[in-house]
């Protein structure tokens, strides 16, 4: 059986990976890769472009579907960056809050009477992390054919791409937000744009600098990379699918964390660099998993949340392809 992954981020590698780990893939199996390589620039790698910190935030299983995938793809990706160091780290991350009302909400979210609210979240560097991630993969079995490409529509077990042609008895069609230029998705599946802005070697007290640190107010976050003496605050949530930068919902964030911390005082917008990434949305802010033609899987809209959503994404999917083949 040839089985194809299209897309290298996250929705890609988490599969692949489970493909390569899983009990339940199917035992004899060509496994064909195909996206372009990992590279910043690419404009429709989302990964790459991203924020990447995963935390629980608060959400308890039991209320919702997508809480409930949501805790358990926690569980999961803590398990993997306990177990995988390189470009990830352990950090604590402070929730504060602008008002009362939402100092309540905060607590009450995750039942706590302290403030501020503490919790355990990870930090990623995007690019280190998942160029290791793909280094693992390419140990894990010789079944496995990479290739850099770009590819089109998928048409009868056939995908032409710009260097070759690739068919296929199963695909997984992870393309991100990139999906939409497809034709293929008819339901409510949206691009969803956001910036955030970094400074290398930002300018604030050494004393706030001698380890990573995650600082949230009202769900927007400050994050201190140490080992890079990198700081990232965002990211913002665009409407409309619209591309230009939201300067304003940036810099309101930026005053509120200059508020709670004076040592902030000499940062400015216009001293870092904007970056912007293509994140996709689906209902209910749920993952779109959807078998479009037999074999033909579309993952994708992972929102907010795709350093924890690719594992547990992974493991649900495998097993609806394969459940008869194990
Ligand atoms: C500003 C911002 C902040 C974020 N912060 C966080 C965060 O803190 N934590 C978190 O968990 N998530 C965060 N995200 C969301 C996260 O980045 C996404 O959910 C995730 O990247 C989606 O994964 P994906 O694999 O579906 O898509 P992508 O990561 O976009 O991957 C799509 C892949 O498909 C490839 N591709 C596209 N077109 C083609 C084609 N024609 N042929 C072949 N390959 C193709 C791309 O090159 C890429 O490799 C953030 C996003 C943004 C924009």
């Amino acid at each position: 059986m040839k089985i194809l992954v299209i897309g290298k981020g996250l929705a890609a590698t988490g599969l692949v990976w489970e493909l390569v780990t899983s009990e339940h893939r199917p035992k004899s199996s060509e496994l064909i890769w195909v996206g372009p390589r990992l590279d910043k620039r690419d404009a429709q790698n989302c990964a790459l472009r991203s924020t990447a910190l995963v935390a629980r935030q608060g959400i308890s299983s039991g209320i919702s579907p997508l809480g409930d995938l949501l805790v358990h793809s926690y569980e999961l990706a803590k398990i993997f960056f306990e177990n995988h160091t390189t470009g990830t780290k352990k950090v604590v991350r402070e929730h504060y809050a602008s008002s009362e009302e939402k100092r309540e909400q905060l607590q009450r979210r995750f039942d706590c009477l302290d403030y501020p609210v503490k919790e355990e979240a990870y930090i990623i560097e995007p690019l280190t992390f998942l160029s290791q991630w793909h280094e693992e993969i390419k140990t894990k079995g010789p079944h496995i054919e990479m290739h850099d490409d770009l590819l089109g529509e998928a048409k009868e077990g056939i995908v032409q791409g710009l260097k070759g042609e690739y068919d296929y008895d199963i695909l997984f069609d992870c393309r991100g937000s990139s999906l939409k230029d497809y034709n293929l998705i008819k339901d409510n599946f949206k691009k969803s744009p956001g910036h955030y802005l970094i400074w290398n070697h930002p300018d604030f007290d050494h004393s706030l600098k001698s380890e990573s640190w995650v600082l949230t107010i009202d769900g927007h976050n400050l994050i201190y990379h140490h080992d890079r003496d990198e700081l990232i605050l965002g990211g913002s949530t665009q409407k409309d699918e619209m591309i230009s930068p939201a300067f304003d919902q940036l810099n309101d964030q930026l005053l509120a964390f200059k508020k709670l911390r004076p040592q902030f005082s000499n940062l400015y917008l216009n001293e870092a660099t904007i970056m912007t990434g293509i994140r996709s949305k689906a209902k209910k802010r749920e993952p779109y998993i959807k078998e479009v033609t037999p074999g033909h899987f579309l993952v994708g809209g992972f929102y907010k949340n795709g350093y924890t959503l690719c594992f547990g994404v992974a493991k649900e999917l495998i097993k609806q392809a394969f459940l008869n083949e194990a």
